[in-house]
């Protein structure tokens, strides 16, 4: 028996635009009805947040986002009692809303946060689907619809920083990359609101870009990037101009290897 979903405010949002790369919306599908925890692996800037977005709307549940970083714990997660003119006061976290609420919570970014936050992730994850609210003495129980999301980036070499097996284990995984070329030059074009054409040139220029291996750079051309570069030639800046700005200069800090990318960006878009 499926179960019983709390109905969502009306002021629900339209369903945001995700082109899928596969099989990715249906498998998202089934680990909800599962009631299962999801990791979304990727290179930055892929289209995983886009994804959980457009997902947590066609599931029609609410999605409370939060992203990882060095120093978010599990009290920013759980709650925290507030001291207001004498009373102490309980307020919920954005985790323990979205377990009381059925929401879909997605951590972005959950090997930068601190490893204290596990302890509420695992029991969230496994069979138990319930939060431990230390502090309150409480185990908050998920209410049906509540759905766990992780992303990180295993790119990053993350020395002391990979998933435990022991988070990894009670997750469905689900690996994203960039989309091939094709599906990304319609994203390219319809997010950024320009021709075929100019969306297609910006996909070759990233795909010289990702070949790349001297450089030694730590990211390379994503599709947010080329879909920066996009909004700006719809502003009327010139193509090459705009990836410089948009993609180029983003992938580096160094000045020989700008030189060299900048010179790549000449080859394939001209000046
Ligand atoms: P990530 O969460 O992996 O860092 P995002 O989901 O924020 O990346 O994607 C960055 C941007 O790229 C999105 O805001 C969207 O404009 C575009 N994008 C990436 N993939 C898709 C896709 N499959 N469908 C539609 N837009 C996409």
């Amino acid at each position: 028996m499926r179960p019983h979903l709390t109905p969502v405010a009306d002021n629900v949002p339209s369903v945001p635009n995700y082109l899928a790369q596969g099989a990715e919306c249906e498998l998202f599908t089934q680990t909800h009805a599962a009631g299962l925890p999801l990791l979304l692996k990727g290179p930055t800037g892929c289209g995983k947040t886009r994804l959980v977005e457009h997902m947590a709307a066609r599931l029609g549940r609410p999605l409370i986002t939060v992203s990882g970083h060095d120093d978010l714990g599990a009290a920013d997660l759980a709650g925290r009692f507030l001291i207001e003119g004498g009373d102490t006061r309980w307020v919920d976290g954005p985790l323990t809303r979205a377990v009381r609420l059925g929401a879909i919570f997605y951590l972005d970014e959950v090997v930068e946060a601190r490893k204290d936050i596990t302890v509420l992730l695992h029991p969230l994850a496994d069979d138990r689907r319930v939060l431990p609210l230390e502090r309150l003495g409480e185990q908050v129980p998920a209410a049906p619809g509540f759905q766990l999301v992780l992303s990180y980036n295993p790119g990053y070499q993350h020395l002391l920083k990979g998933l435990k097996p022991s988070t990894r284990q009670r997750f469905v995984a689900l690996t994203l990359g960039y989309p091939a070329p094709e599906l990304e030059a319609r994203i390219v074009a319809s997010e950024g609101g320009v021709e075929a054409d100019t969306a297609q040139q910006l996909v070759k220029l990233a795909l010289h870009l990702r070949r790349l291996t001297e450089h030694d750079l730590e990211e390379t051309a994503s599709t947010r990037l080329l879909v920066m570069a996009a909004r700006l030639t719809r502003q009327g800046l010139g193509l090459s101009a705009a990836a410089q700005a948009a993609v180029i200069e983003a992938l580096s800090d160094d000045d020989a290897t700008l030189a060299a990318l900048a010179e790549l960006r000449r080859a394939v878009l001209g000046d």
